[in-house]
């Protein structure tokens, strides 16, 4: 990936990543305005505020190069620039080839319309297309000599939907058919589609994956068609690390939250004014954000401790891989009004506002913190990777990517 990189300074143990992201996302280019203005009509914009992820890390990065330096701290800061986030395929990417195996602890962060550490889990995901090949005919004259590849594709579905009364509760099949042929008077002798399969536990998104693969065999056989897959991406749920959290936790107390001023609330305030209370509830049970959380209006500026542990949000985060190879943590930093909903052009509003940049302040500090805690003291370090042996209980990561 040329977008992917690796920057490192010390020596030796403990060896600490930061991961760091930039990626945008398109269509969402907005100006530091409260109305739908684009810098760029249709032009990509920072709409869930990764470029304060990237360069709060650098800053932290930065802040512990001159420390370690000057207090002669041993050990090595190791920036991972992570492309392709949003397509869950830049750190899984990486995972498998294997530049996460040699780290000790690996931390990051999100601006988002709280300051919390995370202690719960995440959905795994597979994301799979599938691509049926027949042969083509005139649907009138001689459809005999033709074979259906999107026969193939519907059948597939019939047999994807009848299986979801024998997978697990917790279990998310989607598709959408990205091929259906051109036209309906000609046999189509290409068609595709493109499933995502979730779980709360990545080996049963394996599990479900490969019951997939042979309905989609099932199909070709039925329409005599050929069919291939291509696995697009593949992440495993996150796994946070208590001694991590608790780590980050007790730095988040000594930095604090962000400073808003009176300006910073006002701006906030235009979003959260157009917000409905119920849709604002809606987006913030989705991180399981009590009511105090909820009516911190319009920027949560206080520390949430939440009591998490054993939840699972309905979503997906592409470190969910680092964080099944070494001890993981992460945190939530506000930097967003409280109950904006994400990947919209209101994020990207203010990814470039001052609240956007405080956050990314704060965030920077707190990662710093945390990081000479673990340089000054190792045996945090130690504590931190025996209790991910036992998580992983013998279990080894192994790429989902498939070779
Ligand atoms: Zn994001």
């Amino acid at each position: 990936m040329p977008t992917a990189f690796i920057a490192e300074y010390g020596s030796g143990y403990p060896v600490i990543g930061l991961l760091g992201e930039y990626d945008a996302l398109p269509g969402l280019s907005q100006k530091v305005c409260a109305e739908k203005n684009p810098v760029e009509e249709g032009g990509n914009g920072h709409g869930c505020e990764h470029n304060l992820i990237g360069t709060g890390l650098v800053g932290t990065a930065v802040a512990l190069q001159e420390t370690m330096r000057r207090e002669k701290l041993a050990g090595t800061i190791r920036y991972y620039g992570c492309p392709a986030e949003e397509q869950l395929i830049g750190k899984p990417m990486m995972a498998k080839e294997g530049v996460f195996d040699d780290l000790d602890i690996a931390l990051s962060w999100h601006p988002e319309k709280l300051n919390q550490v995370i202690q719960y889990s995440s959905l795994a995901v597979k994301s799979v297309k599938f691509r049926f090949k027949g042969i083509s005919a005139h649907a009138a004259m001689a459809p005999q000599l033709g074979r259906s590849a999107l026969d193939a594709v519907e059948i597939m579905n019939v047999g994807a939907n009848y299986l979801r009364e024998h997978v697990v509760d917790t279990a998310r099949i989607h598709y959408v058919i990205t091929n259906g042929g051109k036209v309906p008077n000609a046999v189509p002798d290409d068609a595709e589609v493109w499933y995502m399969i979730r779980d709360q536990k990545q080996s049963m998104v394996e599990e479900i994956t490969e019951r997939l693969y042979k309905i989609a065999e099932g199909a070709a056989l039925i329409t005599e068609t050929s069919v291939s897959h291509k696995i697009l991406s593949s992440c495993y749920e996150m796994i946070i690390n208590p001694e991590v959290s608790e780590l980050i936790y007790k730095n988040m107390e000594e930095v604090g939250a962000p400073e808003f001023d009176d300006e910073d609330r006002e701006f906030a305030r235009q979003f959260t004014d157009q917000m409905s209370e119920e849709a604002r509830k809606e987006v913030m049970d989705s991180y399981f954000a009590p009511k105090e959380v909820r009516d911190n209006l319009p920027l949560h500026d206080k520390i949430y401790k939440p009591d998490d542990w054993g939840k699972v949000m309905p979503g997906t985060f592409d470190h969910g891989d680092v964080s099944n190879i070494v001890p993981f943590g992460y945190m939530f930093i506000a930097g967003l009004p409280v109950g904006m909903p994400g990947h919209t052009w209101q994020v990207t509003a203010c990814a470039g506002a001052d609240m956007g940049i405080k956050a990314m302040m704060c965030a920077a500090k707190i990662m710093a913190g945390t990081v000479y805690d673990l340089l000054q003291d190792n045996t945090l370090v130690e504590r931190a990777k025996a209790s991910f042996e036992k998580e992983m209980n013998g279990r080894k990561y192994v790429s989902g990517l498939g070779d």
